[in-house]
């Protein structure tokens, strides 16, 4: 349990955490709000993905909060060490194996290479465009946010899983179950408009091809190991009271 003091400091942070969070949200929707129009890679548009079309390649995006805003159910060190080192890591590999398949096309790299590139665009690319969808699918919890899905999100949701209630249990039982690292996402077939709960390995294995995340539940130890070790249960039901419906109702 924290002392008194701990806990003061903690609430300030998250005062000043709130504030910022507002401010720096404000200022990333400006630059970087979905088009409808324009281009997208699962529901997300350039801009949130961080494409620079200048040096046609993908950039990491700036989170859309303070390292400290989704405290305590996700401590600062690692957002931070999430975001700046493994997510950036992704959008790198994600830059090298386009670069790489490039070399192959051009014989600077053997044929033999292709597999093995083609892994890794395939980890890489998926990794980055997850990575996106939780860090926004997530807001602080001094923003005013509801803690419900608005309309027409939870008629989905009360149609194609029974309730809000029942989604929550098969997406714990998803996210608490993946085999090694992997996700639990929330995601839309968007011919059928059916809302489906999908348990992904690494960031690739058991996908659905065409389908949109509406939310991502990372559950690779990376994203919770700091705090709650071993007790990935106890991370996944502390997001489930981060999730920012707001985000996930404007991709329906
Ligand atoms: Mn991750």
């Amino acid at each position: 349990m924290p002392t008194a003091l701990d806990r003061r400091e903690m609430l300030q942070f998250l005062g000043v955490g709130g504030v910022a969070a507002a401010l720096a949200r404000l200022a990333w929707l400006g630059t970087a709000t979905a088009s409808a129009d324009g281009p997208t890679v699962a529901g997300l548009s350039p801009a949130e993905l961080g494409w620079d079309p200048k040096h046609s390649k993908y950039v990491l995006p700036p989170l859309p909060y303070p390292t400290s805003a989704l405290e305590p159910a996700i401590d600062r060190h690692t957002v931070r060490i999430h975001h700046d080192l493994h997510h950036a890591a992704y959008v790198k590999g994600l830059n090298a194996a386009i670069a790489g398949l490039e070399k192959v096309r051009d014989g600077r790299l053997p044929a033999s290479a292709t597999a093995s590139l083609e892994r890794d665009l395939a980890f890489n690319g998926s990794g980055h465009f997850l990575h996106v969808v939780y860090w926004r699918g997530m807001t602080p919890v001094t923003d005013n946010a509801p803690r419900q899905p608005p309309n027409p999100l939870l008629d989905a949701i009360d149609r194609d899983f029974g309730s809000l209630d029942a989604l929550g249990t098969q997406f714990a039982a998803a996210a608490n179950s993946v085999e090694g690292s992997g996700w639990a996402i929330l995601a839309l077939e968007p011919v059928s408009g059916r809302l489906m709960v999908v348990q992904a390995e690494r960031h690739q294995d058991l996908d659905v091809a065409g389908v949109r995340p509406l939310l991502a539940c990372d559950v690779w130890e990376h994203a919770y190991y700091l705090s709650y070790q071993n007790r990935r249960a106890d991370y996944v039901k502390a997001w489930m009271g981060l999730v920012d419906w707001n985000f996930a109702a404007s991709r329906m």
